[in-house]
C-alpha cells in the first residue's frame, strides 16, 4: 500500500521562505483535505511535490514508499505514481485531449501503448465517466468550461491510476457542474482504496461532496491544526481567523 510522507518540508520562492516545515502523511485509501487562507502556501506545497523549478526545496523530504520524490525528475515522479491535477492547465493549440492523454500514459507507464489498445481504453474510461466521445478530439484546454476541465482531470486520474493524487482546487471558484464532476470522480476513484488523495481547497464547499478522512489547516506555510471532517465544519462557521493568528505567532 502506497504512502506519501512529507517531512519537515521547507520551500522558498525567489529566496522567500513560503513553506516552513510541513509534516503530513497520506496513505492509500485516505483522503486528506488541506485548507487554509489565500497565500498560506497551499499551492506552493502542490508545486513543490510536482517538482516545479521555481520552487526551491530548502529542507525536508517527500517520500513515496520510502523513495525520495525530491530526487526525481518531473517525469520520474509521474512514473512513480504521483499525480498533480494542476500540472497541465495550459491551452495547447493543435494537441487533442486524446494525444495528450496518450503522451501522459506513455510517460507514466514508460512505454507507448498501442494506438488501438489505448483508444479502446480511453473510450471505456470516457464511457464510464459519461464523457461525450467527441471530447477526445477537442484541443487541450481550448475553451474548456470549468466542468470540462474537471472532466479532463478525472479522466487523467482514471487513465493514469496514480498512487497519490494531489488536487489543487484553487480559489478559482468551481461552478456547480465542475464541483459535481470532480466530487463524483474523486469519490468513484477512491472507492478502489488504492490511491491516497490530497485535496487542497480554500472553501469548505467541495468537502460536502468529498468527505475527507483528515483535515489539515494551513497557515503561514505550515500545518497549524489537524482533525477529522468536523474541523471543516468548524472552519465553515468560524473562518480561518483563529488559525491565522496561531500561524503568525508560531
Ligand atoms: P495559496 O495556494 O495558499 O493561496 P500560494 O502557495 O499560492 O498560496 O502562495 C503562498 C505565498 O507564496 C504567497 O505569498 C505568494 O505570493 C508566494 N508565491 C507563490 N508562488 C509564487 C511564485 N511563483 N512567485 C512568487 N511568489 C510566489
Ligand atoms: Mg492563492
Ligand atoms: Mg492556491
Amino acid at each position: 500500500m502506497a504512502t506519501l510522507e512529507i517531512r519537515d518540508l521547507h520551500v522558498a520562492v525567489e529566496d522567500k521562505e513560503i513553506l516552513r516545515g510541513v509534516n503530513l502523511t497520506v496513505r492509500a485509501g485516505e483522503t486528506h483535505a488541506i485548507m487554509g487562507p489565500n497565500g498560506s502556501g497551499k499551492s506552493t506545497l502542490a508545486y513543490a511535490i510536482a517538482g516545479h523549478p521555481k520552487y526551491d526545496v530548502t529542507g525536508g523530504e517527500v517520500l513515496l514508499d520510502g523513495e525520495n520524490v525530491l530526487d526525481m525528475t518531473v517525469d520520474e515522479r509521474a512514473r512513480a505514481g504521483v499525480f498533480l491535477a494542476m500540472q497541465y492547465p495550459v491551452e495547447v493549440p493543435g494537441v487533442s485531449v486524446s494525444n495528450f492523454l496518450r503522451t501522459a500514459v506513455t510517460a507514466v507507464r514508460g512505454e507507448a501503448p498501442k494506438l488501438r489498445d489505448f483508444s479502446k481504453e480511453m473510450r471505456g474510461a470516457m464511457a464510464e465517466l459519461q464523457i461525450d466521445p467527441a471530447f477526445a478530439q477537442r484541443n487541450l484546454n481550448e475553451g474548456f468550461s470549468g466542468g470540462e476541465k474537471k472532466r479532463h482531470e478525472i479522466l487523467q486520474l482514471e487513465m493514469l491510476k496514480p498512487k497519490v493524487a494531489v488536487l489543487d482546487e484553487t480559489d478559482s471558484g468551481l461552478d456547480i457542474d465542475a464541483l459535481k464532476v470532480v466530487s463524483e470522480g474523486v469519490n468513484r476513484f477512491r472507492e478502489g482504496g488504492e490511491t491516497g488523495v490530497l485535496l487542497i481547497t480554500h472553501y469548505t464547499r467541495i468537502l460536502r461532496y468529498v468527505k475527507p478522512d483528515f483535515v489539515h489547516v494551513f497557515a503561514s506555510g505550515r500545518v497549524v491544526e489537524e482533525g477529522g471532517p468536523e474541523l471543516a465544519e468548524l472552519l465553515e462557521s468560524e473562518g480561518y481567523e483563529k488559525f491565522t493568528k496561531a500561524g503568525a505567532s508560531a
